[in-house]
């Protein structure tokens, strides 16, 4: 392992500082991906700046929305009563991830930043443009069956790992972020990117930012929602396709849908299209297939993942189905 410094920030401002003079220094809270990529050299930061003491936890309402800090544990959030009863599906999302020993370490701002598990990211003995920009992507003609389908580019075809991200997508979160000019809120579904010429950037927030928070509105979605996952093992296992769906049902008659997927793009990949299509419709399988065919326009498979075109469109009916309380 490298040798790096350690400085534990005592305010948000004094943690920004200190990335801000040094633009190889990395936030760390839980840990628990950047270790592992500081362990294997994959990430080389000269300084770790440690934000566990900053007043970061708190989940509150306010102002028709719910602001969930940035140090608010994964497991935390899953189990708090105002995230259940008013966003179910974020609950379920968060508990479809990693373990339960990794959730009770896991921060929400580290969910947001973690990295691709691509398994060329992790070796450092291959080729890899989002770990040495310029070196090659060994997936591309290679073990490819984990990656993405939406959105790649022939730089990379690397996938988001977090299922909490699909969640929010879906509920068109927020995330509140302080910089050297001050704060500056992104919209979730600008926060990460697609890989473009560029994959060794993720997401859109600057090297001398930091997360404070992300915000939910308040919305019509809790009694009809759900995340369905679909994975190789049933826990500790990231998603070969998951999808969130968020219905606002009036009788049988849709009047709001949100609709995101994972496991299938370098971001939390949004379904605005197919959402469009749910609106006035009924609630009904048929209606879900016909969303389930547009939401799948424009993906394209490589050699080991084409299975993920005939998945996606039925975890989106499926993850419908159980939403509008169909099954
Ligand atoms: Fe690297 Fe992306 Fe290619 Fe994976 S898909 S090897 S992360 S460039």
């Amino acid at each position: 392992m490298i040798q790096f410094q350690y400085e534990r920030a005592s305010t948000a401002q004094a943690a920004v500082n200190a990335l801000t003079n040094n633009s190889n220094a990395k936030i760390i809270a839980g840990g628990t991906n950047l270790v592992d990529l500081m362990k294997r050299n994959v990430m080389a930061p000269n300084k770790l700046i440690d934000i566990n003491a900053l007043p970061l936890r708190e989940i509150r309402q306010q102002d028709g929305k719910i602001s969930i800090g940035a140090m608010a544990l994964n497991s935390q959030v899953a189990d708090d009563k105002l995230i259940m009863e008013k966003h179910p599906l974020l609950s379920q999302a968060l508990n479809a991830g990693a373990s339960a020993q990794i959730r009770n370490m896991a921060s929400v701002g580290g969910n947001i930043m973690q990295r691709t598990r691509c398994h060329y990211f992790y070796d450092t003995a291959l080729p890899c443009n989002k770990r040495e920009p310029g070196s090659g992507c060994g997936a591309l003609e290679g073990m490819n069956r984990m990656h993405a389908v939406f959105g790649t580019s022939e730089q990379c075809i690397a996938v988001h790992p977090s299922d909490m991200c699909i969640a929010l997508v879906a509920l068109d979160a927020t995330v509140l972020v302080a910089g050297p000019k001050g704060e500056r809120r992104i919209p979730f579904e600008e926060f990460h990117r697609l890989p473009g010429n560029q994959p060794e950037k993720d997401n859109t927030l600057q090297n001398n930012e930091m997360i404070l928070s992300v915000e939910i509105p308040d919305n019509a979605f809790s009694k009809n929602s759900h995340y369905m996952k679909i994975r190789d093992r049933a826990s500790y296992a990231f998603a070969l396709v998951s999808v969130a769906a968020a219905l606002n049902i009036d009788g049988k008659v849709i009047k709001e849908a949100r609709l995101a997927m994972g496991g299938v793009a370098h971001k939390p990949w949004r379904l605005k299209e197919a959402e469009k299509a749910l609106v006035g419709k009924p609630a009904t399988e048929e209606t879900f297939r016909q969303a389930a065919e547009i939401a799948m326009q424009g993906a394209k498979a490589y050699k080991h993942n084409a299975f993920k075109l005939k998945l996606g469109p039925n975890v989106i009916v499926e993850a419908l189905k159980n939403a509008a309380g169909l099954v």
